[in-house]
């Protein structure tokens, strides 16, 4: 059946560093609807991997984001063809207001000329945006005095009010409490609906807490693929992880 919404995906991926092959020949596809959570040992290959979906690996193979072959494209190009992805560090600035935050991530699309020319005023996909992410309240509030989390939350509005719809997330929770963690799962569940939401994560109680589908990378390859349930009782996922 074909693949309905947003789609990655992804055939036959190779990465190699001189003789070292980092990824090896793997096949997946991310879609909208599934929250799908990205893990695997140290090594296995998963940095690698969002490397190369948004243009810093050097891959072979083929990538394709709802039918649109984007392998090879510049990074600075996927932005405009709806990649995001956050860092573990969140990257924004820190000197400017939430909202200017925003301004600034819609300008990268749109163009800096749309921007300055646009009236003062939150435009309302600034607005929806924030109001997503749980940050209206701090429209004025400098990005440099919100917690850990709300500047992961941000930087997720940034990619939103972008248009992405392929969402990256480096260990989104790293370094939340449990309310925070509790509120990016329901964020993250929301954002699946309608995006390719792809989250790398070590913490494997926000994994089977709010995954819908999990991949285990191992050694460059795809070792396993399905329900948290599957993944768990999985005995090369289990010899992976517990060496039994
Ligand atoms: P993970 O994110 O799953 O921990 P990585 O994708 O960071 O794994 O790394 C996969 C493998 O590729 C590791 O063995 C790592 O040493 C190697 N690797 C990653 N980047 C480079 C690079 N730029 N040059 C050489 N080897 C690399």
């Amino acid at each position: 059946t074909p693949m309905r919404g947003v789609f990655l995906e992804i055939e036959n991926l190779r990465v190699t560093f001189d003789d070292f092959v980092a990824i090896d020949d793997a096949s997946l596809s991310f879609y909208s609807g599934d929250l799908r959570f990205l893990i695997g040992p140290n090594g296995a290959g998963k940095t690698t991997l969002v490397d190369a979906i948004t243009g810093l690996a050097p891959a072979k193979g083929r990538i394709e984001v709802s039918g649109q072959p984007i392998l090879g494209t510049p990074t600075h190009k996927l932005a405009r063809l709806g990649i995001g992805r956050t860092f573990q560090n969140a990257s924004v600035f820190e000197e400017l207001t939430v909202e200017q935050n925003m301004d600034i991530a819609s300008g990268a699309r749109r163009g800096w000329t749309t921007l300055l020319r646009r009236r003062r005023g939150m435009t309302s996909k600034v607005r929806d945006t924030l109001e997503t992410v749980g940050l209206s309240a701090y429209a004025d509030t400098k990005a440099g005095v919100l917690s850990h989390g709300q500047k992961q939350w941000l930087e997720i509005g940034m990619l939103l009010v972008q248009d992405c719809t392929v969402l990256l997330l480096d260990e989104p929770v790293a370094g939340m409490g449990k309310d925070e963690r509790q509120a990016t799962g329901r964020l993250l569940q929301k954002i699946a609906e309608d995006h390719a939401v792809i989250v790398v994560e070590h913490d494997m109680e926000f994994m089977r807490e709010f995954a819908t589908s999990v991949t285990v990378l191992a050694q460059g390859s795809v070792l396993a693929e399905g329900s948290v349930a599957d993944i768990q009782s999985d005995p090369a996922v289990r010899e992976v992880y517990l060496g039994t």
